[in-house]
């Protein structure tokens, strides 16, 4: 039996989603706000975990594609103080696969191959109708009817109105990111520090870390604790498009910080102002049928690794589950079992990442290096 099925959302989840029950010989219909696939940019690097985002991807007939594109080498990780001084320097072995990176821009263009998406579907509202049925309303005034709707929307969602009263609040820490171009060319010191992978510098409430993407790209993100109209507060006024303005304030907030650690930011020519908004840990709601959730939309958290991963085991494990529902009773169960298995796992996994946040920016610096000490193996 064929349903009507509908994922709102073409980031990691809602794509891994489509391509595995595209892979089980099942339509889908992946309705995506954004114009065209690369209408802003697709953003930074991701870790894919092994038992998580690769299983993703294995279930998904991608994960020999996948191993060809990503890069082992970018799971290195250096640790410095706010002197400069060398605290960790972690390298993979060769044939260490437990994460290795890939561009976001990469995955999805793995992701996408055959799918038919269509762009441009912004979705305003969702709606479960009383005898079946989904009514989903876009923002060009249209509207369609399905019989499961999957909000994949991240994680200002706009289908989770239909099933929770839940809105994500913010964590107290501001990150804001800018990018490196060429850089073992324009800038060899910087990619020295920086290495194959990542380099981390900790200090009291703040840290900054700079990520190599394929290409020589490099992403800086600096994250501190502030309130979350700290631009506008302390008489700083600053416009926040205004780079000059943001990278003299950045600066002054890691003032003291090592020259070479400080020109990381001192290089950036665009600033990108993301603070971290969370939802409440354990989001659960009271199940809707025709209507669910999954990654961000479903349980937002900080970016400490696991949402991407997340988002694509759990698109890869409803596909599944729905691919093997014959009747409209089935779907129903599929999904109810689906949202039994991510609320437990994305539980654990806020709780996780929360702690995590907590010590990363910390007052205490050494919280952070002892929170790399218990994940990293050795
Ligand atoms: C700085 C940073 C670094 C991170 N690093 C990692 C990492 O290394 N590993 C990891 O696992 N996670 C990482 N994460 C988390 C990860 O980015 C997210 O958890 C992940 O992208 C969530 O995927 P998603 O598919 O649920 O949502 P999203 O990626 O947010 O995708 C949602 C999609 O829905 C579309 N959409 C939104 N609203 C609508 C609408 N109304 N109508 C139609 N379409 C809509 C959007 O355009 C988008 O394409 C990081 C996050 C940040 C901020």
């Amino acid at each position: 039996m064929r349903h009507r099925i509908a994922v709102i959302g073409g980031g990691p989840g809602g794509l891994t989603f489509a391509r595995v029950l595209h892979h089980h010989g099942h339509p889908v219909t992946v309705l995506e706000r954004d114009p065209a696939p690369d209408a802003r940019p697709p953003g930074g690097t991701l870790d894919l975990h092994e038992g998580m985002g690769q299983l993703a991807l294995e279930k998904a007939g991608l994960l020999a594609e996948f191993e060809e594109l990503s890069r082992p080498e970018g799971q290195a990780m250096r640790i410095l103080d706010t002197n400069g001084t060398v605290l960790r320097d972690w390298k993979p072995r060769p044939d260490e696969r437990a994460n290795p990176e890939i561009d976001r821009g990469q995955l999805r263009d793995l992701l996408l191959g055959p799918l038919d998406i269509q762009w441009g579907r912004r979705v305003t509202e969702v709606v479960p109708q009383a005898h079946a049925g989904v009514l989903v309303h876009f923002a060009d005034g249209r509207q369609e009817t399905f019989d499961l709707v999957i909000g994949a929307d991240g994680a200002w969602s706009r289908v989770r109105p239909a099933i929770s009263s839940a809105t994500p609040h913010y964590t107290g820490v501001t990150r804001v990111e800018t990018s490196l171009d060429d850089i073992d060319t324009r800038h060899p010191d910087l990619a020295r520090l920086i290495g194959d992978g990542s380099v981390a510098v900790y200090g009291v409430n703040r840290n900054l870390v700079a990520q190599r993407n394929s290409g020589g790209h490099v992403k800086v993100g600096a994250q501190f604790r502030a309130p979350l109209d700290w631009h506008t507060d302390l008489d700083l006024d600053l416009a926040l498009a205004d780079a000059d303005a943001m990278r003299s304030s950045l600066l002054a907030l890691f003032d003291g910080w090592a020259a070479p650690v400080l020109d990381l930011l001192r290089h950036g020519t665009a600033f990108v102002h993301r603070p971290l908004y969370v939802l409440p840990v354990s989001h659960t709601w009271a199940h809707v049928p025709g209507v669910t959730l999954l990654g961000d939309a479903a349980h937002l958290m900080p970016p400490l690794g696991a949402g991407a991963n997340l988002a694509m085991l759990e698109g890869a494990e409803l596909a599944e589950s729905i691919a093997a529902a014959s009747g409209p009773g089935d779907l129903d169960e599929a999904v109810r079992a689906f949202e039994e298995q991510m609320w437990e796992r994305a539980g654990r996994w806020a709780k996780i990442t929360t702690a995590g946040l907590e010590r990363l920016v910390s007052p205490d610096p050494t919280q952070a290096l002892a929170v790399f000490d218990e994940v990293q193996p050795s």
